[in-house]
């Protein structure tokens, strides 16, 4: 069996995270401290981890971040009203709204009641444009964690046939449009796709964005392809079927350890690019 190389998440995280701590330096010499307000409506357990989570992600690189927790029955002209306070407050430089939000809001609208110069996660109308224009000061933090790992590793991009599974507005398609503009030839699969296992077995790189346990199979993987796996479900089980897609992979990433910690980097990344505009 030739080497596998596990694109480790972790390293790649603690690489980005060392560069921040001396940009967060150079700006508290300056009175700022980079700000990440998160708002989170409803009490989905997940969610609410995903939230903790960055909350002690700021706190441990010496950033500030604010929480926001709103009741489940919170209607979407309130979540804007809280929204428009961290719009206004300029000590915040990020807003995060996390996704997903209870059904009986309209999710579209309160993402785009993010100012896009807080929109660190690419989630507004405009954000998701510029992006697909390569364009974009902050594209969706998975999405751009990826191309991350793929940069970071040397892995080339350009004349490679990239087959994304999935097409939701926050991972797959963006992260289809990176590849794109990175000149892949890519392939965006869904739930509607026929031949899907065939479509897959062509990609030089696999982007597993399905959000379903160990779904994508061995067998799928052409021998020597990059897997890359953006899946998190309960149990710490990503969207690849790591194990039989170890075998003819010549570069995975794991989960954990993967997508998910380069994800938060990003978006750290992101905040303390906003402080300093
Ligand atoms: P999502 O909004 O539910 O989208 C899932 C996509 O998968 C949809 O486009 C859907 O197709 C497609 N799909 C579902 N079943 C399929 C099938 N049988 N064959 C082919 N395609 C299928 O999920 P998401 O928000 O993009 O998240 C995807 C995964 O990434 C989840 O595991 C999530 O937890 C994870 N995630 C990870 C991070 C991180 O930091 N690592 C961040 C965000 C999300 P249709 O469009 O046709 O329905």
């Amino acid at each position: 069996m030739t080497e596998k190389l596990i694109l480790d998440g972790n390293r790649v995280a603690d690489w980005m995270k060392e560069v921040l701590v001396e940009r967060i330096g150079v700006l508290s010499k300056r009175g700022i401290v980079p700000c990440l307000a998160t708002v989170l409506v409803g009490s989905n357990p997940s969610s609410a981890t995903y939230v903790k989570m960055k909350g002690n992600a700021c706190r441990k690189l010496g950033m500030r971040s604010i929480r926001v927790d709103l009741p489940e029955n919170t209607t979407t002209s309130e979540l804007i009203e809280e929204i428009n306070k961290l719009n206004e407050d300029p000590n915040v430089h990020g807003i995060l709204l996390q996704h997903p939000v209870p059904p009986h809001i309209d999710e579209r609208t309160a993402f785009d009641a993010i100012r896009i110069e807080k929109d660190v996660d690419g989630v507004t109308t405009l954000g998701y444009a510029q992006n697909a224009f390569g364009i974009a000061q902050f594209p969706s933090c998975t999405p751009a964690a990826i191309m991350a790992i793929l940069a970071y590793y040397d892995l080339e991009v350009a004349g490679k046939h990239a087959v994304v599974i999935g097409r939701s507005p926050i991972l797959g398609k963006p992260v289809s449009a990176m590849l794109l503009n990175s000149n892949a030839t890519v392939t965006t699969c869904h739930s509607r796709t026929a031949n899907l296992e065939e479509i897959v077995r062509l990609g030089d790189i696999v982007v597993a964005a399905v959000g379903k346990p160990n779904f994508v199979k061995g067998s799928w993987i052409k021998q020597g392809a990059i897997v890359l796996d953006a899946g998190y479900n309960a149990g710490n089980v990503g969207d690849v079927d790591y194990k039989s897609c170890l075998l003819n992979a010549s570069a995975i990433t794991p989960v954990p350890a993967g997508v998910g910690p380069v994800t938060i980097a990003t978006l750290l990344k992101h905040t303390v690019d906003a402080a300093e505009r």
